[in-house]
Protein backbone atom coordinates (compact mmCIF):
# COMPACT_ATOMS: atom_id res chain seq x y z
CA UNK A 1 0.00 0.00 0.00
CA UNK A 2 2.68 2.53 1.09
CA UNK A 3 4.55 1.20 -1.75
CA UNK A 4 1.81 2.29 -4.52
CA UNK A 5 1.18 5.97 -2.74
CA UNK A 6 4.88 6.72 -2.82
CA UNK A 7 5.10 5.19 -7.02
CA UNK A 8 2.16 7.73 -7.63
CA UNK A 9 4.10 10.25 -5.53
CA UNK A 10 6.99 9.66 -7.26
CA UNK A 11 5.74 11.65 -10.66
CA UNK A 12 5.45 14.77 -8.69
CA UNK A 13 8.06 14.51 -5.85
CA UNK A 14 11.58 16.34 -6.64
CA UNK A 15 14.64 16.63 -4.51
CA UNK A 16 14.36 19.04 -1.99
CA UNK A 17 18.31 20.14 -2.26
CA UNK A 18 18.64 20.08 -6.23
CA UNK A 19 15.09 19.50 -8.19
CA UNK A 20 15.94 16.08 -9.93
CA UNK A 21 13.55 13.40 -9.78
CA UNK A 22 13.72 10.88 -7.26
CA UNK A 23 13.54 7.11 -7.11
CA UNK A 24 11.85 4.77 -5.43
CA UNK A 25 14.28 2.13 -3.32
CA UNK A 26 11.32 -0.44 -2.30
CA UNK A 27 13.87 -2.71 -0.56
CA UNK A 28 14.60 0.31 1.93
CA UNK A 29 11.02 2.09 1.50
CA UNK A 30 13.38 5.01 0.61
CA UNK A 31 13.83 7.69 -2.02
CA UNK A 32 17.19 8.04 -3.48
CA UNK A 33 18.29 11.04 -5.36
CA UNK A 34 21.95 10.07 -7.02
CA UNK A 35 22.49 13.36 -7.71
CA UNK A 36 22.39 14.41 -3.71
CA UNK A 37 23.60 11.03 -2.62
CA UNK A 38 20.63 10.90 -0.13
CA UNK A 39 17.99 8.89 0.97
CA UNK A 40 14.64 10.06 2.20
CA UNK A 41 12.62 7.81 4.23
CA UNK A 42 9.24 7.42 4.13
CA UNK A 43 7.01 7.35 7.16
CA UNK A 44 3.48 5.81 6.61
CA UNK A 45 3.08 6.30 3.26
CA UNK A 46 4.46 9.62 3.10
CA UNK A 47 7.97 10.43 1.77
CA UNK A 48 10.20 12.94 4.66
CA UNK A 49 11.61 15.09 1.99
CA UNK A 50 13.52 16.96 4.75
CA UNK A 51 17.35 17.34 3.93
CA UNK A 52 18.54 16.78 7.84
CA UNK A 53 16.03 14.17 7.97
CA UNK A 54 17.79 12.11 4.72
CA UNK A 55 20.36 9.66 4.90
CA UNK A 56 23.11 9.81 3.01
CA UNK A 57 24.32 6.81 0.45
CA UNK A 58 27.23 5.57 0.65
CA UNK A 59 28.85 4.29 -2.85
ZN1 LIG B 1 19.13 15.90 -4.82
Amino acid sequence: MSQKIAQELLQILVCPLCKSKLVFDAKNNELICFESKLAYKIKDGIPVLLIDEARKIEE
